[in-house]
């Protein structure tokens, strides 16, 4: 756990927060400001600072990420209307927590604009 990652302390329960969804890997929250009517974060219960440290070792990550946004996408009725999965990586990418996460966005129509 890195000292004052908030994600960390959700993890641990520090803070509380519901998990919808969890595994030994991965755990889902809501998004304390959403940005659409479904706007849910996938994070690991591990520190990692972005996308950017999957690397080998722990590719199987993104199996559990990607598992786990399409199983919370489902209960979350958006499955079949679609949803994005968005991971923003380092200052530039817009990432504001430094914890490694999924956001998985639907509900309404989002902007085919990337950014
Ligand atoms: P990022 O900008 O790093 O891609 O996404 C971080 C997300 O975490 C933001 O959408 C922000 O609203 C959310 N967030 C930040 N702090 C908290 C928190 O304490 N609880 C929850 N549920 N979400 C948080
Ligand atoms: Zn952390």
């Amino acid at each position: 756990m890195a000292g004052d990652c908030i994600f960390c302390k959700i993890a641990s329960g520090e803070i509380p927060s519901e998990k919808l969804h969890q595994d030994e890997a991965v755990f889902v929250i809501a998004d304390i400001s959403p940005q659409a009517p479904v706007h849910l974060l996938v994070i690991p219960f591990e520190h990692l600072a972005s996308v950017a440290e999957v690397g080998e070792h722990n590719a199987d990550l993104m199996r559990n990420m990607t598992l786990m946004a399409n199983r919370a996408a489902q209960a979350a009725g958006v499955a079949d209307s679609g949803y994005r999965l968005v991971m923003n990586t380092g200052a530039e990418g817009g990432q504001s927590v430094a914890h490694l996460h999924m956001h998985v966005l639907g509900g309404r129509q989002l902007s085919g604009q990337m950014g």
